[in-house]
């Protein structure tokens, strides 16, 4: 039976979550029933009007037609699993639609000096990344308030990190800011990597923008590929030529808190509990698996400033 259901939920016959503790008992036969009922909450006016919010309250009046009314807790699971709800982190019992997100922007402080910037360029962008990224991310949002539409502001101890969508320009545009900002930049990598993995052949590119003195504020500036810079970094170089300007531009000035390889074993000793679980996946493309769990001994006005002297830097070239 379990095999059956297994094989009719692949085939999209009905909906059987077996590894679900919530869904497991609960076979959905039709999964257009399944999927009225969450479009119910979608297009409910209560959930329009607070921006793709809501409450247990508000999903009783909802689904208080009798054919919904036992199955409100498996349907909230299920808008769950299909990422189209996430439950606030502070506020239990509240969730969020990110779809219904607001569009514009919201008002919040950021520190634009020492940015660490990075830049996802797809050749076809698929709709949805951000709002899966945002529900995958969502207990690290910004005061669960610095979300909307097309980008959100996450936040850990030591760094924010704003993700903004651009779907005109095909592009996810990172910036972090923050006295350690190699954690948070993981994570990002890691879930939008874990997104990209999910499609069949996305093209897409992941660039560092320069920072010379003619990129720093120009609006098409050289951007070298996150991996080619990597790759430098571990063949211990540490400059790379700007196409545009000619200027040698030090890497790991663009990618703040990157200790090169031989100050690394020196730098093991304060650990950072970030996600190792998450981390088991076998091919993602990282060069710093052995490195997440370091605290760089980088603080203050130290990181990812041209000109700035990076500690533990003994090799400068
Ligand atoms: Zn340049």
């Amino acid at each position: 039976m379990l095999f059956l259901s297994s094989y009719l939920h692949d085939l999209g016959v009905c909906l059987h979550f077996q590894d679900d503790k919530l869904l497991k008992n609960t076979v959905i036969l039709r999964p257009d029933w399944g999927t009225t009922a969450v479009y119910k909450v979608t297009d409910s006016d209560t959930v329009r009007r607070n921006k793709g919010r809501f409450t247990d309250a508000d999903l009783a009046k909802i689904w208080s037609d009798s054919q919904y009314a036992d199955l409100q807790d498996q349907l909230l699971q299920l808008m769950m699993r299909f990422k189209l709800a996430y439950e606030i982190p502070s506020a239990p019992g509240s969730y969020i639609s990110p779809q219904l997100l607001p569009v514009s922007k919201p008002h919040y402080p950021w520190n634009s000096a020492d940015n660490l910037i990075l830049r996802y360029r797809y050749d076809f962008m698929p709709k949805g990344i951000l709002s899966r990224f945002i529900v995958e991310t969502h207990q690290l949002i910004e005061q669960q308030d610095h979300v909307w539409k097309n980008g959100v502001v996450l936040a850990d101890k030591w760094a924010c990190a704003e993700i903004i969508e651009n779907y005109p320009k095909n592009q996810i545009n990172v910036r972090i800011t923050g006295s350690n900002k190699k954690p948070l930049l993981e994570k990002v990598r890691y879930e939008l990597w874990k997104i990209h993995e999910s499609y069949e052949r996305l093209e897409y590119k992941e660039l560092i923008p320069c920072n010379c003195a003619r990129c720093k504020d120009s609006t098409e500036p050289e951007a070298y590929a996150y991996d080619l810079l990597m790759k430098y970094i571990s063949d211990r170089r540490y400059d790379i030529e700007c196409r545009e300007s000619y200027a040698k531009v030090d890497i790991r000035r663009l990618i703040s808190d990157f200790p090169d390889q031989s100050t690394r074993n020196d730098l093991t000793h304060g650990k950072v509990e970030q996600d190792s679980s998450d981390r088991q996946s076998s091919n993602y493309p990282s060069y710093t698996d052995n490195s997440t769990h370091t605290t760089y001994h980088q603080y203050g006005k130290d990181d990812n400033v041209a000109g700035n002297k990076i500690e533990g830097d003994s090799t400068s070239t």
